[in-house]
């Protein structure tokens, strides 16, 4: 993990980059693993204000979702198709904040979460998905490639083929470990 700002994403996906990073592969730690954790970290992103409890179901819901937002941030490397499970989980994200299209007096229209509660918070990190996908900056999300740290970053490269949080740390680390590999295949 690197706490590089120049990985931050564009204003509309950084939540979405912050809730993926709840998962910290490398120390090991995970800041929504109950429910109380959840209901801090929803708060303090702004997403909720809620002071009803957080149930467990909820809880398993924002698990299943993050899960399927780091596939899915880890399929942009390489273009990959979206595996059904994983689509089934933002569908059902979707569904259960109620989400729903509403059309604006400038001609245009927003989409919106239809319920309040854990559901919407989640809800609103969809539709911020949603509207990375429309606005082309979603594929640049990933989730870097060196197994040991696996943080969600932001690819600002002008290539726009990032595979490292970042390339000082992960990216030189990952060489190395493949140049020792290669070494001890051959040697
Ligand atoms: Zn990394």
């Amino acid at each position: 993990m690197s706490t590089d700002p120049s990985m931050a994403a564009p204003v509309r996906l950084e939540p979405v980059r912050r809730f993926l990073n709840t998962l910290d592969v490398e120390s090991g730690t995970d800041a929504i693993t109950d429910t109380a954790g959840l209901a801090t970290w929803l708060t303090g992103a702004d997403l909720w204000h809620g002071d009803a409890l957080v149930t467990e179901e909820e809880l398993r819901h924002a698990r299943d979702l993050r899960g399927a937002l780091r596939a899915a941030a880890t399929a942009n490397h390489d273009k990959a198709a979206l595996p059904a499970p994983v689509r089934s989980v933002l569908d059902a994200a979707a569904e259960r904040a109620g989400v729903r299209i509403r059309f604006t007096p400038d001609r245009g229209w927003r989409a919106t979460t239809g319920v309040d509660g854990v559901d919407g918070a989640l809800g609103e990190l969809v539709l911020r998905v949603v509207g990375s996908m429309t606005d082309g900056t979603w594929p640049r999300l990933r989730i870097c490639a060196r197994d040991a740290c696996r943080w969600a970053f932001y690819d600002s490269s002008r290539s726009g083929t990032g595979k490292w949080c970042s390339m000082q740390l992960c990216g030189n680390r990952a060489k190395q470990e493949a140049w020792r590999g290669r070494r001890r295949e051959t040697g």
